[in-house]
């Protein structure tokens, strides 16, 4: 690291050592492990959620890779904590040029503290980078666990917490939203997306056109905050809700899984473009539709794995055919 690197790494604002009483006695009781990459989570918003192990590994650490410099000091400074280890930048945009170096210390026999802005490192979140290189080079790395947003929405919602899958954020883009949702129909777990305020109404939106208006959802805001809300029903009335009172904050979407029908209806498409076809052409004598709009719903219905669209054009001229 150069010093330029170092000095801007170093940012005033953290309690002298000497106003550091009241974290003394948590932080005597909690073993530091040596030559070795802790990851730490730290509160999603409640100062009381921080663990005595976090404020242990915040004094004593030799060197603590933080996402955000000046947020860790606002962290220690709402503490009481004095962070006596070397401080450096660790971001998405660095995580892997700076994991090797940082091991090298590690290796040394440091301790290195990992922390991200709020909630578990690496959950969307810098971090993932030295744990596997950690891995690959057999340095010991453990975890201080603690407050992460997608297990307290999960708990919180009253969905079925037995099988869920994460899903991060949904893409910005519409088409690629429309397509991960399409591709998520048929599954049968709990579901938790990541969200945030100024993309939540449109991906209610797509929401509600993916999964239509009847599964059951939770949008879990502010979580362990003052105004913590949580908002539960099935995906029209939370669709209805954010366009009458738009949520802001922080939030998580916690969709219902499929039920088995909801599944099998959704169940990735295995149908040839001549099925399409000779779907559409029932369709379009049975609904009495023009075969352009059979062969769109038809298309609609029943989706690539990947979430995307066969191709209506080809659909139609295997209509054509069929036709003689
Ligand atoms: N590493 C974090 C964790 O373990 O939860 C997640 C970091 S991610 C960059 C930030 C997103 O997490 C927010 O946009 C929001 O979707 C969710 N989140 C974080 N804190 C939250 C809170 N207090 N209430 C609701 N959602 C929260």
């Amino acid at each position: 690291m150069t010093s330029a690197e170092n000095m801007a790494d170093d940012i005033v604002g953290q309690p002298e050592p000497n106003t550091l009483r009241g974290s003394d006695a948590r932080s005597a009781a909690v073993d530091i492990p040596a030559g070795t990459v802790v990851l730490a989570a730290t509160p999603i918003g409640n100062i009381g959620d921080a663990s005595a192990r976090l404020v242990a590994l915040l004094e004593r650490a030799d060197i603590v890779a933080a996402e955000d410099t000046r947020r860790l000091y606002d962290l220690a400074r709402r503490l009481g904590v004095y962070v006596s280890g070397r401080v450096v930048a660790y971001h998405d945009h660095n995580e892997r040029s700076k994991a090797d170096g940082l091991l090298d210390q590690v290796e040394t026999g440091a301790t290195v503290l990992v922390v991200s802005d709020a909630g578990m490192p690496t959950i969307n979140d810098p971090g993932l980078a030295i744990v596997r290189r950690a891995i690959e080079r057999g340095l010991p790395v453990t975890c201080a666990p603690g407050p992460s947003a997608v297990l307290d929405a999960l708990a919180l919602s009253g969905l079925p917490t037995d099988r869920f899958c994460y899903e991060g954020f949904l893409p910005r883009k519409h088409s690629e939203r429309v397509q991960a949702l399409r591709a998520l129909l048929p599954e049968r777990r709990t579901i938790v997306f990541y969200e945030t305020p100024h993309r939540i109404a449109d991906s209610m939106d797509d929401l509600l056109d993916a999964f239509g208006p009847n599964r059951a959802m939770a949008l879990c805001r502010e979580l362990t905050k003052d105004y913590e809300q949580i908002r539960r029903g099935t995906i029209g009335e939370i669709h209805q809700s954010v366009i009458n009172d738009p949520p802001r904050g922080e939030m998580v979407l916690v969709i219902g899984g499929a039920s088995s029908e909801e599944a099998e209806a959704a169940a990735p498409n295995s149908l040839s473009i001549e099925d399409l076809a000779v779907l559409a052409i029932d369709r379009a004598l049975e609904d009495g539709l023009r075969i352009k709009d059979a062969i769109a719903q038809v298309v609609q219905e029943h989706p690539l794995p990947d979430g995307s669209l066969a191709n209506r054009k080809q659909v139609y001229a295997a209509v054509l055919e069929i036709k003689g």
